[in-house]
């Protein structure tokens, strides 16, 4: 074979050189993210037509989309009120006529003629006058290849503006049978799976529907197992790379601490502790990734875990994603760690205590992002802590790493991680959960309201405050109140809220604050100067003020599932019981059904997986910072059981290197 020849039929053709495509049409395919013959023979269809099925225009439905064939008897554009147009025609088989309508749309007369045998693709709508609206079409030609357009399930790709997709699926079905060889087989297989080669074929002209969801499986699977190779690789790599500093303590720091605490551990933090403690005494640098529910306690787990590198002689490092927080964890520690010769530091943007170097052993230092900053500079540094892992990204856990020398490392999150999620997240990460709350805390009871009912929160909260409770009344936006769609901000309510709720003393707090307005605006609520805290999603993560038992959310519809549950995660934290208000305006039935998850369910799991299935994976950890991958056929909602065949077919790859 000439070089040529060989290149011709490589996968990385370029489509602009292939006969029949051209430049424009190229250019059209690189809008679809189809560079190469390779690239195009994975677009994926976005829905399957059985062309086996076609019903008579009669039976066409208004409850569900269905497809009909026929040929136009009349069409025509009316020009309506308002310089509004409408383009129909009557399409007609033996059974019937249906109209077709389309509303201000170019060029329709040029695409359709009198006596056209078009495909329709739809649901009825319209009472008397009961059409199709905007149906999908296709022109059917008589010198059709039955093989690709008609009599079989056809594909119905994506397509971009002025690509007919009966070009794109004779090309598809053209090069199909030229480049399928030429896709590698990998060595493994998947019971009741297709081959990839298969897989590829069927996804595009299916035998039959069952056929389409095996394809669409197998080309999932091997997308999966391609990404547990690379976290398994990156794990190995890091196992061979790196020795573990030696971080077992001697309980110098940890009974002491014990001894003063003021509560008993609970059985699930006694566990993950001895997990921890397993990892620090280990070969291997930990990498351990702790769930634990919002207000399970988190927080003494990583205060005895960094005891043990301290107690070892090493220093510790523990990041959290907001000052609030940073701070919160930094008065904490300073309580629980000074007494017994710890050296404590807060490093955020507003406040370095770190500027001159740390060299000494049994320093813990505390920050924010402001630790990626030059200028920061902490040396042997066994353990770091990462607080709220979910609001890092994964790059920025890997360049955190990289400042130590390999230290150990311990993510913790309160956002519950659907397991499909997890895996693929943190896939290189060793997880432990904390399951259980302490005891003797209050209820949480959560209750979905609408603004009419105002008068009647406000009484009930004030009763509730005047029991010596505090109150957080969350908003979705600091400034720029839309008083059409009924979205509040905080400073445009706060005086508003001030006088409502007199005698008792309100405070504002939101991003835009000095750090210092931050930190005084929030020792006044911890120490109950003021009762109720008008705040933005700032307090989100991590506050921890036991007495505030009451929390009201504007706009609630505004706001994910896992944010609510993580914002409601502020109360409860006290023996009393609390009360969760969510305030909406909110018509819509799919910002209903999330707000009902969560009136039913204190649950962070089934909270987090209700978030998944009902907005996605992207919209749960945050796509652009999380390092999600954007798969092409795997389904992080769906696809369970082909991540764990995935790791596992990864693991044998590596096992059989
Ligand atoms: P999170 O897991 O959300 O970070 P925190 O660590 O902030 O939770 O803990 C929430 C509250 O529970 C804190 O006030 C903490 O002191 C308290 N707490 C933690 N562990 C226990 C325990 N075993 N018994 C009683 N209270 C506890
Ligand atoms: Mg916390």
């Amino acid at each position: 074979m000439s070089g040529e020849e060989t290149k011709n039929l490589s996968l990385a053709w370029p489509l602009v050189e292939l006969p029949g495509v051209g430049g424009e049409r190229a250019a059209q395919l690189a809008r679809l993210k189809c560079l190469t013959v390779g690239d195009l023979l994975m677009h994926r269809p976005r829905r399957y037509e059985d062309r086996r099925d076609i019903r008579p225009i009669r039976d066409l439905s208004s409850e569900e989309a269905r497809l009909a064939r026929g040929k136009i008897m009349v069409l025509g554009t009316n020009h309506l009120r308002g310089g509004r147009r409408k383009f129909e025609f009557v399409l007609e088989d033996d059974s019937g006529s249906v109209r077709c309508r389309w509303w201000n749309c170019n060029y329709m007369d040029r695409l359709f003629h009198r006596g056209d045998d078009v495909l329709v693709y739809g649901k009825l709508t319209g009472g008397k006058l009961a059409g199709l609206d905007h149906p999908e079409t296709e022109i059917i030609k008589s010198d059709d290849d039955p093989a690709v357009h008609v009599n079989r399930i056809v594909p119905v790709y994506p397509l971009t503006e002025g690509m007919p997709q009966r070009w794109l699926r004779r090309v598809i079905f053209g090069l199909l049978e030229k480049y399928i060889e030429e896709f590698s087989e990998p060595n493994y297989t998947a019971a009741g799976l297709p081959s990839r080669r298969e897989a590829i074929r069927q996804l595009h002209f299916p035998d039959d529907l069952d056929q389409a969801k095996a394809a669409r499986r197998r080309l999932a699977l091997d997308e999966f197992v391609e990404l547990q190779s690379t976290i398994r690789r990156r794990r190995v790599t890091m196992q061979t790379k790196a020795k573990a500093l030696p971080c077992a303590g001697d309980g110098s720091l940890v009974n002491p601490f014990l001894q003063q605490l003021e509560f008993q551990l609970t059985d699930a933090q006694r566990t993950v502790q001895m997990e921890i403690e397993g990892d620090l005494n280990g070969k291997h640098p930990m990498r351990r990734l702790l769930q634990g529910d919002v207000g399970s306690g988190k927080t003494v787990v990583a205060a005895l875990s960094l005891l043990r590198a301290l107690e070892s002689g090493y220093n510790g490092l523990m990041m959290a994603p907001t000052e609030i927080l940073a701070e919160q964890h930094y008065r904490n520690f300073t309580k629980w760690l000074e007494p017994l010769g710890v050296r404590v530091r807060l490093h955020t943007g507003a406040r370095k205590d770190t500027a001159e170097p740390l060299f000494e052993k049994r320093t813990l230092v505390i920050g924010t992002h402001a630790l990626f900053q030059t200028g920061f500079n902490l040396e042997r540094v066994g353990l770091i802590v990462i607080d709220e892992q979910h609001k890092f990204g994964v790059t920025q856990r890997d360049r955190l790493v990289k400042k130590g020398h390999y230290p150990h490392l311990l993510v913790m999150t309160a956002t519950p991680i659907p397991r499909t999620l997890g895996l693929t997240l943190y896939g290189d990460l060793d997880s432990s959960v904390i399951d259980e709350m302490p005891a003797g805390r209050g209820e949480v009871r959560t209750h979905i309201r609408t603004p009419e009912r105002w008068p009647k929160i406000l009484d009930f909260l004030k009763t509730e405050l005047a029991t010596g409770q505090q109150a957080f009344v969350i908003f979705p936006r600091v400034e720029n109140e839309d008083a059409a769609g009924g979205i509040k901000a905080v400073n445009a309510e706060a005086q508003k809220l001030a006088t409502a709720f007199a005698p008792h003393t309100v405070a504002v707090l939101h991003g835009r604050l000095k750090p210092e307005e931050k930190e005084a605006v929030m020792a006044g609520f911890r120490k109950n100067q003021t009762q109720v805290l008008l705040a933005t999603t700032v307090v989100e993560v991590g506050v921890d003020v036991p007495n505030a038992t009451l929390m009201l959310i504007e706009n609630a519809e505004q706001f994910g599932l896992a944010q609510l549950h993580q914002l409601r995660g502020r109360i409860g934290r006290g023996v009393h019981d609390s009360h969760c208000i969510l305030l909406t305006r909110g018509k819509s039935t799919e910002a209903n059904e999330r707000l009902t998850v969560l009136a039913e369910t204190n649950d962070g799991f089934k909270v987090a997986e209700a978030d998944l299935q009902l907005r996605g994976p992207g919209e749960l950890v945050g796509q652009d910072q999380s390092g999600l991958p954007a798969f092409k056929f795997g389904d992080l909602r769906r696809d369970l059981d082909l991540i764990e065949l995935a790791r596992h077919i990864a693991l044998e790859i590596e096992a059989g290197r």
